[in-house]
């Protein structure tokens, strides 16, 4: 499909609550906007041709980015990936988070992308979807007067599809505390350093944990190695249940791969994706122990 030099007409309304939100979104040919870095390539190629674009992140709450101890920290879907990146307690307390949007795209793209057009947009290679995915996030989604929580783990369904029923839109994404003592790690591989979408993205959160075999667990997602991202549940048992060393990393990475199901694309061939699955799950975990564990070797 040849892109088109300019975008299709449409008419545009800033949303300024929730209210207006609901009654814009029962309109024919609307849809929601945030930053709008999925949306108007998607609207160039001809993917979708919305009458009405509902920009909403001037509803209230929609750019909020707290943390709290108890409860964790609270993302406004509109919050954007520098936001993230510069803001201090994602930095002390999530940062596998601020390097996952740290590698979204260039500087001026992450001025604008938002973590939750990020999420929503439901792509296998959205590289936050992973970390939000280790750090067990919830989506809160807003319907009339009704708010619901979908469990990030089964939040994407689809390539492009969610567990946003209609009427509903994502309001914030909360991220619980994380384990005490853990340590995160999000590593991916891109055609380019300078912002790429991902060929394969990997995170692991590990933390110490006496009723582990182990001693410690390790949550594993991966990114753009299936149509939806996916936590590793054998890789994370194998883990669980045996003390940390190069081969527990392998075996571990070997299950990782086997849960992989990639295929090949402009970017890069299936079997290169399913093995650099296995490399970059054992760099992660290599990385995360060495902070976990100093001096304890692997
Ligand atoms: C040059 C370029 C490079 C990129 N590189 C990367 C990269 O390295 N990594 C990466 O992950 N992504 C990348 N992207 C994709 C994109 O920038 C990100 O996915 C971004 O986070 C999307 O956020 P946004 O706010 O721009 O979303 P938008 O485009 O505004 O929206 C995305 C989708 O979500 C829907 N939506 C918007 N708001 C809501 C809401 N509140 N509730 C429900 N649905 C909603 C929209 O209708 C749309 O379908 C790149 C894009 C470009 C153009």
């Amino acid at each position: 499909m040849l892109a088109r030099p300019g975008l299709p007409s449409f008419e545009y309304v800033q949303a300024a609550n929730a209210a207006e939100v609901h009654s814009l979104m029962q309109q024919s040919g609307a849809r929601l906007m945030m930053g709008g870095t999925d949306l108007f390539p998607q609207m160039r190629e001809g993917v979708c041709e919305p009458e009405t674009i509902v920009d909403v992140k001037h509803v209230p709450g929609m750019r909020d980015l707290s943390y709290d101890e108890r409860l964790g920290l609270n993302i406004g879907a509109a919050v954007t990936m520098n936001q993230l990146v510069r803001h201090r307690d994602v930095q002390a307390h999530y940062p596998i988070l601020a390097q996952a949007a740290h590698s979204v795209a260039s500087y001026q793209l992450r001025n604008r992308a938002t973590i939750g057009g990020n999420v929503c947009n439901a792509s296998p290679c959205a590289d936050t979807s992973p970390a939000v995915m280790v750090l067990e996030g919830v989506m809160v989604l807003q319907a009339k007067g009704a708010e619901r929580n979908a469990p990030a783990a089964d939040f994407v369904t689809g390539p492009g599809q969610t567990a946003i029923e209609p009427g509903e839109f994502l309001a914030a994404i909360r991220l619980p505390a994380p384990p005490a003592g853990a340590v995160g790690r999000y590593l991916k591989l891109g055609r380019s350093r300078l912002g790429d979408l991902s060929i394969v993205g990997v995170a692991v959160l590990g933390y110490p944990d006496p009723a582990a075999a182990s001693g410690y667990r390790f949550r594993i997602a991966l990114g753009s190695v299936a149509p939806i991202p996916l936590r590793a549940p054998a890789a994370e048992e194998i883990l669980a249940a045996n003390t940390p060393s190069e081969e527990t990393f392998a075996a571990a990475a070997e299950e990782a791969m086997g849960v992989a199901t990639p295929i090949t694309d402009v970017r890069a061939g299936a079997t290169y994706q399913k093995m650099m699955v296995r490399a970059l799950t054992i760099r992660a975990l290599r990385d995360v122990w060495a902070e976990l564990a100093p001096g304890k070797g692997a």
